[in-house]
């Protein structure tokens, strides 16, 4: 598909002259024919390019059906073939991934080479799942008592569902779906409404890999496509990704329907810096983590915690490198790709801009104001320039809320220890970093702050695809983390099967008390 706008604006997008975006259901697209559909923007140019047709509950049904279908078949496919299947997937990824990043592109926003980065990123996760018989295989105890064997079977879950947030729509689904499948699994995949169209993409990769259909579904739809596949007793689990409120709601639901759950939520990640670190290094990375995508990851840096006397010293050095970032079209222009695109709707702006007005109102210095910033040549895109916010106060909203865009906010300590406090307090505890040279600062902090993924001089600690991905507190709801050997046991079910295959000699004869040996 090659992303084209329509000349349809913002505020007309009941035009029947849009494309739809279907959804996937026994290995084709099934459009929608429930009446109901919601509006996809190119947030570079605030038009709308499509619109998405949201499940009734008749499609909801439909694709879960299919992918029962789907999982009988999937799930007698030997080890090998499936491999195979999973490596087809791996190269067609690999060979194509560019169309996946313009998608991606033209429908959140982020620049082409960040959406390549979220690819690569969830590449990782499918390459981690070609090598699944060596991670689903069980355990052989021989002789455990005389003539008895112990061993353990993992065996897939049935029909799996994933429901994956705006940020990341290739990268979030790619944390689950490679190792869902690899174990034998079935997937329903909702994905934001949004930007809906990469997993279509995704589905149709997964045909030419030769996954047999049902097996790879994409369910569209918002909050009532959600609840058909919490309420729905066929679907054995929910992975969601998203903001903390409804991770909380997915939890909650999810458990008391008896499934399992694995529910990641919002953030709000802290760097602390102290006063040996090389403040050049910190300003360019503060920039990268803070700015990048334009701070809607849930692993962006939001609040630089200086520990002084560094913060004006710092504070020069972002707002020099802010002065050469350039915002545009994530597409990229004759002046090749800017550093950082737009937000993903027009609300979204305009709520991170509250989020400014707040800080100010509550006594904060708006350093560098990116309120009301418009993109030469893109007027009507959903644009917001970086944003430095000094001296913010830590009982305003502005700090403790999540506010996902491209706003960086200084808070001043007096200690390293006044920093962590700081830290755990937040009732989130998704990701964070320090920065220093001196290594026994390090550890103290990786051993006393309380949250799920450390960076020690790295600014977005992303765990790779071997390690798991998960915060602490209300960033993750229940012990369920994504990827990673979490992963795969997220998507197996344990036997344990004990075993005696009789002969007289060691045949006990009746005895009603626990067996000696
Ligand atoms: P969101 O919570 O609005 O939506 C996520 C998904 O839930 C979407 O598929 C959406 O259709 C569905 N949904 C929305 N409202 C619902 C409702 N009332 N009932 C049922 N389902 C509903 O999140 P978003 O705005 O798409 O994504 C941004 C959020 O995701 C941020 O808070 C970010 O921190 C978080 N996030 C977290 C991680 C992580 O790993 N912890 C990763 C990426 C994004």
């Amino acid at each position: 598909m090659t992303p084209t706008d329509t000349a349809t604006t913002s505020d007309d997008t009941s035009s029947t002259d849009l494309p739809v975006v279907s959804h996937w259901i026994d290995g084709v697209e099934r459009p929608s024919t429930s009446g109901r559909t919601a509006p996809i923007f190119n947030p570079a140019t605030g038009k709308a390019s499509a619109v998405v047709g949201l499940a009734d509950q008749a499609e909801i049904d439909a694709a879960i059906a299919s992918a029962q279908r789907g999982f009988e078949v999937w799930s007698r496919y030997s080890s090998a073939k499936r491999q195979t299947v999973l490596f087809a997937f791996r190269e067609l990824l690999n060979a194509r991934g560019r169309e996946l990043a313009e998608i991606i592109t033209f429908e959140h926003g982020k620049v082409l080479s960040d959406a390549m980065g979220e690819i690569l990123r969830g590449q990782e996760v499918v390459e981690l799942a070609t090598g699944f018989p060596h991670l689903v295989k069980g355990a052989y105890s021989e002789n455990v008592s005389t003539g008895i064997d112990v061993y353990s079977l993992k065996q897939p879950l049935g029909v799996v569902a994933i429901i994956s947030p705006f940020n990341f729509p290739a990268m979030v689904p790619m944390w689950f779906f490679p190792i869902a499948i690899a174990a034998g699994n079935a997937v329903v995949l909702k994905p934001s409404e949004k930007d809906p169209s990469a997993a279509l993409w995704l589905a149709r990769l997964w045909k030419e890999a030769g996954l047999p259909d049902g097996v790879f579904t994409v369910l569209q739809g918002d909050k009532l496509a959600v609840d058909g596949l919490l309420d729905s007793p066929v679907v054995q689990s929910i992975s969601f990704v998203g903001s903390t409120p409804i991770a909380q709601y997915i939890y909650e639901t999810a458990s008391r329907n008896g499934k399992r759950v694995q529910a990641l939520g919002g953030a709000k990640n802290h760097m602390l810096v102290l006063p040996d670190a090389d403040l050049d290094l910190v300003a360019d990375q503060a920039i990268n983590a803070g700015y990048g995508a334009a701070g809607e990851r849930c692993m962006a840096i939001s609040v630089v915690l200086a520990v002084e006397p560094v913060a004006d010293d710092l504070i020069v050095k972002i707002r020099e490198r802010i002065a050469g970032l350039r915002i545009g079209d994530g597409a990229g222009d004759e002046r090749g790709e800017p550093d950082m695109g737009p937000l993903i709707t027009a609300e979204h702006r305009d709520r991170v801009s509250s989020y400014v007005d707040l800080a100010e109102a509550d006594g904060a210095t708006i350093v560098v104001d990116g309120r009301g910033f418009v993109s030469e040549g893109h007027e009507g895109g959903f644009f917001f320039g970086p944003t430095l916010i000094d001296a913010i106060p830590t009982s305003s909203r502005a700090y403790r809320d999540e506010i996902f865009g491209p706003v960086l906010s200084i808070v001043r300590v007096a200690t390293f220890q006044e920093g962590v406090d700081l830290i755990n307090s937040g009732e989130f505890g998704n990701g964070t970093a320090i920065f220093t040279n001196d290594g026994s600062a390090a550890r103290r902090f990786q051993h006393e702050v309380q949250v799920g993924m450390i960076g020690i001089n790295v600014p977005i600690p992303v765990p790779v695809a071997y390690h798991s991905f998960g915060g602490w507190k209300k960033s993750l709801f229940g012990d369920a983390k994504a990827y990673g050997v979490h992963g795969f046991d997220f998507f197996t079910r344990e036997k344990a099967v004990t075993s005696r295959w009789l002969d007289p000699a060691t045949h006990g004869g009746i005895d009603l008390g626990f067996p000696q040996n």
